[in-house]
This record gives C-alpha cells, structure tokens and sequence, in this order.
C-alpha cells in the first residue's frame, strides 16, 4: 500500500474489493465505515472528501482495518459502534452487535406500551443496552430496568445510556435473569421484553465467521435454543402485572413453540422484514 498515492475513492475501491473477494456481502458498505473509522469522519463526509490524498499513516491504518474485517472481525467491532433505531449504540466483544431485525421487537413493544402512563419495562439479556435504551428515548415517561449476567455487558450499556441521555430513567442489575432483581419489583412491570440467546448449542460451530466473534453466552440458548424462554416465561408471572406484555425476538421457526409456551398471555407474532416470524408478544390474560 505504501509505494503509491491514495485517495479517498481509490482506498475505498481497493478496501470494498478485497473485501469481496473474501466473501463478505457488504464489502462496499464496510470499506466505507472503516475509512470514516480511520479517518475520524463521518461517513456522509466521506463523498465530498473523495480526491483527498490519504497519508501514509492513513493508509496503513486503514489497510490494517481492513485485513482485521478480512479475518472475519464485524466491522462494528472494528468502529465500536452500531446504529440501531437511529441511534449510534457503542460495542465491544463483550456485547452481541444489535440487529436490524430487533427494531421490529423494539417497535412492537412501543405499540403496546405508549398509552400507558410511566410505564415499567424490564430488558432481560440486555447486552449493549439497544432494546431498553431505544425504549426509553423513544416513550419518554417509561421507566426501564436492564439486566444483564454479564458485567462487561453491563458497562457498556451503561454507557450508551449516558450517551444517549436516558440514564436518569434506565437502571441496570447484575445477575442470572430475575434474579438480579430486587424482590420488591415483584409485580411492577408493564412489559418484559427478550432478545435472548436462542442458537441450539451444536449450531454455534456452523455459525458464519463474523457471528462466531460475538460471545457465545449471548449467542447459545441451550439443546434445543429455547432454554431461555422457558425460564423467562416461568418467571414472568411473579414481576408481571395484569394485562402486562411479554415480548420476545426468537430465530427462525422458533416463533410457534415459544407462542405455545406461553399459555397464560393472549399472543401474536410479527415478521421481520425478511418475511420470519420474528417477534412473540402475548398480553397476560391470568
Ligand atoms: N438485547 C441485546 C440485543 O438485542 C443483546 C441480546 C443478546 O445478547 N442475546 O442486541
């Protein structure tokens, strides 16, 4: 990289291009947000600054990110972000990078949520914080309360609700599920709501590359990939008010073996935008 001139346009040629040559789907997208990584710009920026010649170190640096994308890191590892819900959430390796079909959840839970005065919500499995965060902005009286079994998790959403100035109403607990929980929420919730971990164990090691650099506790729902909605379902009850709203993402074909479990709610599903039934929202009728 280092014996010619590099502009802007030709590195992001250069970056999209080696890129697919090694199998990643969004080679042009990802050559774009590592250039604006490495050069502290955003990426809309990046057009008017096409003939700009890069610097040496530029180029390294940009040629160094782009051979890390090539060995299967995600490229929101390597920028530390991800948006999601028109938000710009921080991420590490601790944390599962938030996807677009988790806006469908988040939206849903919204729905039901936004003409409830201050309503409680509950973010089990929380992660980088995207679904109770996004909650939060977007139903400015809801309480939410985010737990996650992992501390580094926890951190990190933490800060993503400083950063996106909800942490006056975002509180975070430490711990396995309800667990976490002080015993007085019993019954408070309006609305629990789960993104958890539902690859079956023995599909982790067929998992894409870049997915198998995500952690693997927020990744592995157990033998079947539905150890988790069963443990959230049979404790719901106990932090669940009436008429109170559990919503899950599930995989793929799972959406009707998680709606059966849930016998004691009135359910419905909703798709993603691929088509699959993506999310279970049941309202608790007992
Ligand atoms: N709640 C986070 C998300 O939806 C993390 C989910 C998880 O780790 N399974 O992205």
């Amino acid at each position: 990289m280092r014996e010619r001139q590099w502009n802007v346009r030709d590195a992001i040629l250069w970056g999209a291009k080696s890129l697919k040559k090694a199998g990643v789907q969004t080679s042009r997208l990802d050559a774009e947000l590592i250039m604006s990584y490495a050069l502290k710009c955003e990426r809309s920026h990046l057009i008017a600054a096409r003939d700009r010649t890069l610097s040496p170190d530029e180029i390294e640096s940009y040629a160094q990110l782009i051979k890390k994308r090539i060995k299967g890191i995600p490229v929101a590892y390597i920028t530390g972000v991800k948006e999601f819900m028109g938000m710009d959430f921080a991420v590490n390796p601790s944390v599962l990078i938030p996807r677009p079909d988790t806006e469908v959840l988040v939206e849903s839970v919204i729905d039901e949520i936004k003409k409830i005065k201050a309503p409680w919500v509950l973010d089990i499995g929380t992660g980088c914080g995207c679904i109770g965060i996004s909650i939060a902005r977007f139903v400015p009286d809801s309480v939410v309360c985010a737990v996650d079994v992992s501390a580094p998790a926890l951190e990190i959403a933490a800060f993503n609700a400083r950063k996106l100035s909800v942490d006056a109403r975002v509180f975070f607990y430490l711990g396995d599920l309800y667990s976490a929980l002080p015993k007085e929420f019993a019954h408070k919730f309006d609305a629990i709501v789960s993104n958890p971990p539902y690859i079956p164990s023995r599909s982790i090691k067929d998992l894409p590359l870049d997915v198998r650099s995500e952690p693997v506790l927020a990744l592995d729902g157990g033998e079947d990939g539905l150890d988790f909605y069963r443990r959230i379902i049979s404790g719901a009850p106990l932090y669940l008010k009436k008429e109170g709203i559990l919503a899950f993402e599930v995989g793929y074909n799972q959406a009707r073996e998680v709606a059966s479990m849930m016998s004691w709610y009135s359910v419905y599903t909703v798709k993603d935008l691929s088509g699959i039934e993506r999310v279970v929202v049941g309202r608790r009728v007992r």
